[in-house]
């Protein structure tokens, strides 16, 4: 039976695949490359070109593989764009869900491990944030990862098929032998846009606002590293497959940084000046976003190795120096 990463092109679908065939699994990958690079694609996976919202295609993916769980990252991700043309996220996220469900349940295929994110809890009732909190996405991005949820639980209900939302906060870093990172075009994250700044590919970095209600102003975020992440989507897997109901999980290091503190580690690991200076707030930013993630260490026993943002950022500038133009395709 084979494990189908749906997205696996992309930045975290990437390192997914890759620690899954390090692991000995059986993958396929479906992506349409419209943000993901086909390079970053491991070549122990099998690849099909195409889109999760084409019925077809994906029918025809299922019959030819023998598909035991499938892992979805599939979706747009940029919060200010979302904010721009929402309907581009709900078309994608949302929709794109919908017809991959009918799909699986049409092929017998009953277990999920998804991508939800931090941005469906919107402002956060608490500093640090539990699965049980209210969620009240604030941008039309985090409304169709929770709209996805939402779906997900009454196709449960109704189909039985099992899933596992993992609610990523800020994913960094990259993997340890700098063979593949992150490359979006245009890139929004902060860490790759400050390594650029360290790079000299960029003047300087923006720090978007400066009078938040956080210790220095600037937005705090919890960032995890992209490896611990695919590990938990492969205890996430093992959850499933041993028969547990659905459930969702933060994935986080419980530790909050400020954009400022971000520049100062970024100076420390690179030794780089990386000049910054403070801009207008961007649309749709929640000032403080921390996990609590007791509940994935406790019930899918993980594990994060990273627990110091400096060694993230190594390993985003030891792929970022290795490849300072990114992916070529
Ligand atoms: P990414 O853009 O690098 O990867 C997404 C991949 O999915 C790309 O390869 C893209 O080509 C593919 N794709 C998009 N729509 C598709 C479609 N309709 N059919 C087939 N392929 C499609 O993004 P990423 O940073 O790797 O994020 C992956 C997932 O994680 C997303 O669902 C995102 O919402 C979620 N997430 C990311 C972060 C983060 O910090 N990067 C945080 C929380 C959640
Ligand atoms: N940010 C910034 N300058 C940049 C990019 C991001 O100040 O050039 C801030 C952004 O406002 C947010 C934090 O860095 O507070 C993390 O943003 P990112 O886009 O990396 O992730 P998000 O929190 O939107 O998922």
């Amino acid at each position: 039976m084979a494990v189908l990463v749906l997205g696996g092109a992309g930045y975290i679908g990437s390192h997914m695949v890759k620690r899954l065939v390090e692991q000995g699994e059986d993958v396929a990958v479906v992506d349409n490359l419209v943000t993901g690079h086909r390079q970053a694609v491991s070549k122990k996976a099998r690849f099909y070109k195409g889109d999760v919202r084409d019925r077809a295609f994906l029918d025809d993916v299922f019959q030819k593989e023998s598909i035991d769980t499938v892992i979805h990252f599939a979706a747009f991700s940029i919060v200010p764009e979302s904010m721009k043309d929402p309907l581009k996220y709900f078309d994608n996220n949302t929709g794109g869900v919908i017809t991959l469900l009918e799909a699986m349940h049409a092929n017998h295929v009953n277990r999920i491990v998804f991508s939800s994110t931090a941005a469906t809890y919107g402002n956060p009732e608490n500093a640090v944030i539990k699965e049980t909190d209210v969620q009240n996405p604030i941008n039309p991005y985090g409304e169709s990862k929770l709209m996805m949820e939402k779906i997900m639980h009454w196709a449960d209900v109704a189909y039985g098929i099992k899933f596992v939302a993992l609610r990523y906060f800020n994913v960094a870093g990259a993997a340890e032998d700098g063979t593949i990172g992150e490359d979006h075009h245009p890139e929004t994250h902060l860490i790759p846009i400050v390594l650029q700044v360290a790079l000299g590919k960029r003047s300087e970095l923006q720090i978007f606002g400066d009078d938040y209600q956080t210790p220095d102003g600037s937005n705090v975020r919890d960032y995890v590293h992209v490896m611990d992440l695919a590990d938990a989507h492969i205890l996430a897997m093992k959850y499933l497959q041993a028969g547990h109901e659905s459930a969702a999980f933060n994935l986080g290091s419980s530790t909050g940084f400020s954009v400022k503190q971000i520049v100062a580690a970024a100076r420390e690991a690179t030794g780089e000046r990386i000049p910054a200076k403070v801009a207008p707030r961007r649309p749709g930013d929640p000032d403080t976003l921390v996990a609590k993630s007791d509940k994935a260490r406790e019930i899918l026993h993980w594990q994060p190795k990273y627990d110091d943002v400096h060694e993230i950022i190594k390993t985003a500038w030891n792929w970022t120096q290795k490849h300072p133009n990114g992916f070529e395709d």
